[in-house]
């Protein structure tokens, strides 16, 4: 509620000026039957043509000031609403980039996209209905009470007859709103789902297809979706039997005043009373169901709320220091040291354990191991992708906890194990992580990364497009494209993630070649699972079930560790072990 509270704030003015006019807008209506009570019993009763023009024209003037305020509180209630919409939208966008994967486990994709979409245009809408029917309601209830009175003509048996419809209409709410409410929870979390699904199935589109699961996948998304449309139409038609439920009263409300005034009627002055009433009291009853509008929408905008604030307010566990906030755009030297270090994930088994080891700057560091051994989440450390449980990870000398996070990651060239690339060109992707880029930093990047040929061999070059995620090129020009755009970032450090598995053997030697040869004083982390990638290395890492079982170089580990010794005999040949 909180979160949501300040945009409310910032678009004062703007909700200042609605309301304003929304006052009145009602002031006018208000004024209206008591001019037409005026209109019938003193100029039409007494035939007086000039009473009839002076009262005309005072009811022509204050209809065209209404319908210029109602226009007025209109645009300025689509302006708050709309502006809000976007502010919260794009906040919660940017705090989402800045969630760490322990914060983004937490919510699925899907549902965050439906909280960015979907629950915001519910608060939207919210807005604007509170903003154009708030000040309207009690103006309307309280003034349009004062006014029946004056007109009830002194019968006392009419404001039982408007306040037997008020409770009508009261309980007919309540009772509506407490069925409706958990089905509206209940139908964010359905769209959630079916976004979930959409989602799945339309990217997982070729496996479906190779495994001819359409059929099923269908009826996983037709399940879902009917799900969803059974809650919806129930909460829309509950919410439908209300307006003809409530327009019975009105117009029965309406019988039963002329009722009561027809047995006492006896000139003209009381039909015009009459008159009056009857629109006074239609202006209270309508004022109790402009709140019950509030209220129809209340509750789901109240669930999407919440759920926008539960992101929003979400605690980013992996931030800068306090006195970190500034990046110093500083260069690293690059030496890396890992002190003791455990993870685990969501405080469960750790995945590593007591991880001790140092990547000197200038040298190749390579880590080792089964899959699922924690390779991967000992380097996502570096970067601070997520926060050791135990132990320091620094560089420099300095606990990465306490290095401005700018800083820590203009310095490190990172080549995720699952890399994406964006829809954009080749280009575009290269250099996505150095602002204005030349072309002859583009070209080393390339080079280096063996992605030269396979972009020099298209007609389009450099600008050759590139899909959403990377799909229309080979998971190995992905991987060369992922690599040269760590590259091209041109930083101290550089970590590649089981980067070279998808090149052939050739492809491979001619990267760490180049590598070795462009980027000396660097520090090279390599994770890998061939052997063969490795041997070169300064230090080798071997990684066993989230501990390590070695630490040397190539020789040295086949005679001292056996882990390495399984692993390298499973690749290599006798020669090639020459052992
Ligand atoms: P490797 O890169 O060596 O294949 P990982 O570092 O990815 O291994 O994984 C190490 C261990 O941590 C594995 O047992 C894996 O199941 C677990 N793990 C990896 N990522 C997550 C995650 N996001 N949540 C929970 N457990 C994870
Ligand atoms: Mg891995």
């Amino acid at each position: 509620m909180k979160s949501i509270f300040k945009y409310y704030k910032r678009y004062a003015h703007l909700i200042i000026a609605a309301l304003v006019f929304l006052t009145l807008e009602a002031i006018c209506e208000l004024q209206l039957p008591s001019y037409m009570s005026g209109l019938v019993s003193e100029g039409i009763g007494q035939s007086d043509m000039a009473t009839i023009w002076s009262y005309g024209w005072r009811m022509i003037v204050i209809t065209v000031i209404a319908c210029v305020c109602s226009v007025l509180v209109g645009y300025f209630s689509a302006k708050a609403s709309a502006r809000m919409s976007r502010d919260i939208r794009s906040d919660m966008f940017a705090k989402v980039m800045n969630f760490a994967s322990e914060e983004y486990n937490k919510f699925s994709v899907s549902s965050l996209i439906t909280r960015c979409t979907n629950d915001i245009t519910q608060i939207q809408m919210l807005t604007y209905i509170f903003l154009r029917m708030i000040m309207f309601a009690p103006i309307m209830g309280i003034g349009g009470t004062i006014k029946a009175v004056q007109f009830s003509s002194g019968i006392s048996s009419l404001a039982w007859v408007i306040v037997g419809a008020i409770a009508i209409v009261v309980v007919l709410i309540v009772i509506a709103l407490t069925i409706v409410q958990p089905k509206y929870m209940k139908m964010q979390k359905q769209i959630d789902k079916v976004n979930q699904i959409a989602g799945d199935e339309l990217n997982g589109m070729l496996v479906i297809r190779a495994f001819n699961t359409q059929k099923h996948e269908e009826k996983r998304f037709d399940d879902a979706n009917r799900d969803l449309t059974r809650t919806a139409l129930f909460a829309t038609r509950l919410m439908a039997i209300l307006m003809p439920v409530m327009t019975i009263v009105m117009n029965g409300v309406m019988v039963a005043i002329i009722w009561i005034f027809a047995a006492k009627v006896d000139d003209i002055a009381q039909i015009s009373n009459m008159m009056a009433f009857m629109q006074y009291s239609l202006h209270i009853i309508m004022s109790f169901m402009m709140i019950s509008m509030i209220f129809i929408v209340l509750p789901r905008a109240i669930v999407s709320i919440n759920r926008v604030g539960e992101v929003l307010s979400m605690k980013i566990s992996i931030t800068d220091k306090e006195d970190k906030t500034q990046p110093t755009g500083a260069r690293f030297k690059g030496d890396i040291k890992f002190d003791n270090v455990s993870y685990s994930y969501g405080g469960g088994v750790p995945a590593i354990e007591n991880i001790s080891f140092e990547a000197k700057s200038g040298e190749v560091t390579a880590i080792i191991g089964s899959t699922g051994s924690g390779k991967s989440t000992v380097i996502n450390l570096i970067p601070r992708l997520m926060d050791v449980s135990a132990g320091s990870v620094s560089i420099d000398g300095v606990d990465v906890r306490d290095i401005n996070l700018k800083d820590l990651r203009n310095n490190i060239g990172f080549v995720p194990q699952k890399n994406t690339l964006f829809s954009g060109t080749v280009a575009s992707n290269i250099g996505y992580g150095k602002e204005d880029i030349t072309q002859e930093e583009l070209q080393k990047a390339a080079r280096i990364a063996q992605a030269q040929e396979f972009i020099d061999s298209s007609p389009d070059g450099y600008d050759r497009a590139i899909a959403q995620g990377g799909d229309n090129v080979s998971g190995g020009q992905k991987q060369r494209l992922a690599i040269a755009r760590a590259l091209s970032k041109n930083a101290p450090i550089y970590i590649f993630d089981d980067s070279f598995s998808a090149l052939d053997f050739k492809t491979d030697a001619k990267l760490r070649m180049a590598l070795q040869q462009e980027m000396d004083d660097a520090t090279v982390i390599i994770v890998a699972q061939r052997v063969g990638t490795i041997k070169n290395a300064d230090r080798i890492i071997v990684l066993d079930d989230g501990k390590v079982v070695g630490n040397g170089k190539h020789e040295e580990l086949l005679k001292t560790c056996k882990t390495y010794l399984d692993i390298a005999k499973s690749q290599l040949s006798e020669e090639e072990l020459g052992l």
